[in-house]
């Protein structure tokens, strides 16, 4: 259900608090090192097996970048020697090849994402090759509904490149642009020119891509309500039909690349719920929906209509399509999803490289839900997704009373009521359009993990 959203500076306040992004449940603070290689099979295997075998999303993993974006948090090696990445390119075709025979190739790959790092550090033919590699091992669909992307460096693509990537199959791109002032580009190392940048926007339409993403984010060093002002209103000017406006996390404490931050220059929080309340009510106005944690789409795009009609999910990527899909990992850190596991890869590229030469799966740690755990994984997937719970719908699938399974978390939520974040009825509860802007906050309570006070300062803040 298409929701309105209401910014609302008190209650954000008193909810910053932090805590995860539910892009998995349990998050990954919860998978541990004993599910390796052989649980990963085990689920594989049963995935194949069911009644109907569920439809396949690959996620590859390029870590490569040319230079360092001083915000960046990702997984990453910055390098201009592309030899490193040769190799990793050759092992990469080998673990391809071993997932490859783990699934039953009459699944089809309806999705696939090419994430990184910058997946167009990599030139032409590397990247063809890489397609034709999954299209050796998997069945990639050739359906005009596939939804295959890949995230675009506009520094290293121009239209010719983007010619490339659309006759290799993808068909939707996502650019992170993050803030077109000289001045905060100079700030996080990260300099484009931002007319070039959504010049490819037009060429990508032109060229047949679906769909085209974008990424800001707000709260970089030097940020002003004004300038943050120019760069939505330039880049709304160009019409993505999805845009990610990301809060910027200062945590040089764990991300080394944000020591090269000057800490004076960051928006103070009030600046940043500026930042924020401005983003909310330009890009609404300009008819884009707010789907939810920092994510926002046309009316007429494939995330408007997931969330519309109920087959909208939180995935590593942010929200996604394709529910129903088993999600595949490949590559150094990336993390699958397969029947009731998740299974991450290892997550240092030379430990990553030397166990894939030996043959086998790289699987570092995992995790195997419960019925518990995907019981409250649906729950915080409908709030994170679709703002409301409505407890017919559990009673029904996992045989229980909502209320009285969930007796503490109810409790809980009253507060929540109280404040304005939720209504609560007799069958349902649903985010306020002030509560749509905490979604985690609501989805924290039934957070079975949460519930033990050592568990909460792992994760970032709202603002
Ligand atoms: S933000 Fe992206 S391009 Fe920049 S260093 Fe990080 S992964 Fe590389």
């Amino acid at each position: 259900m298409e929701q309105r959203v209401r910014f609302n500076t008190e209650l954000i306040k008193t909810y910053d608090i932090a805590g995860p992004r539910y892009t998995s449940y349990p998050t990954a603070v919860q998978f541990m090192e004993g599910f390796d290689a052989e649980a990963y099979r085990r689920f594989t295997a049963t995935s194949n097996s069911e009644l109907i075998p569920k439809p396949l999303s690959l996620y590859i993993h390029l870590p490569f970048c040319k230079s360092l974006c001083y915000y960046c948090g990702c997984m990453k090696k910055v390098t201009r020697h592309t030899h490193q990445a040769d190799q990793y390119l050759e092992l990469l075709e080998r673990e391809i090849e071993m997932q490859g025979q783990l699934f039953d190739h009459d699944r089809e790959v309806v999705q696939l994402h090419f994430g990184g790092g910058t997946p167009t550090f990599h030139d032409d033919e590397q990247l063809s090759r890489l397609v034709n590699c999954l299209g050796e091992h998997f069945s990639l669909s050739g359906d005009d509904s596939r939804e295959f992307s890949i995230e675009v460096d506009p520094r290293t693509v121009g239209n010719e490149r983007l010619a490339h990537l659309a006759s290799m199959g993808f068909n939707r791109i996502s650019l992170g642009i993050q803030d077109i002032e000289p001045k905060v580009q100079q700030a996080v190392n990260r300099v484009q020119d931002p007319e070039a940048t959504l010049d490819m926007i037009e060429a990508s339409r032109e060229l047949g891509f679906n769909s085209v993403s974008v990424d800001l984010i707000y709260g970089l060093p030097l940020q002003t309500a004004e300038s943050f002002s120019k760069t939505i209103d330039t880049v709304v000017s160009a019409k993505p039909n999805r845009l990610a406006v990301y809060n910027y996390a200062h945590l040089p404490h764990i991300f080394r690349a944000q020591r090269m931050i000057d800490a004076k220059d960051i928006p103070s929080p009030e600046t940043k719920l500026q930042l924020m309340e401005l983003t909310i009510d330009k890009l609404t106005s300009a008819g884009y929906v707010y789907i939810g944690m920092d994510h926002f789409a046309l009316p007429d795009d494939e995330l408007t209509i997931a969330q519309r009609e109920g087959g909208l999910q939180r995935n590593f990527q942010g929200y996604s399509t394709r529910r129903e899909c088993d999600l595949v990992g490949l590559g150094v850190s990336a993390i699958g999803k397969v029947g009731d596991c998740y299974a991450q890869n290892i997550k240092d590229i030379p430990t990553w490289q030397s166990v894939v030469a030996e043959g086998q799966l790289p699987i570092w740690r995992g995790v195997k839900l419960n019925t518990e755990d995907r019981l409250r994984r649906r729950v915080i997937e409908s709030i994170m997704c679709h703002g409301e719970v409505r407890f017919h719908e559990f009673e029904s699938d996992f045989a229980l009373d909502f209320h009285d399974h969930f007796a503490l978390e109810l409790g809980n939520l009253a507060q929540l009521e109280k404040d304005g974040l939720i209504e609560m009825g007799d069958d349902e509860f649903r985010a306020t359009p002030e509560g749509r802007l905490l979604l985690r906050a609501i989805a924290m309570i039934f957070d079975e993990y949460m519930q033990t006070p050592e568990s909460k300062p792992k994760f970032s803040r709202v603002i």
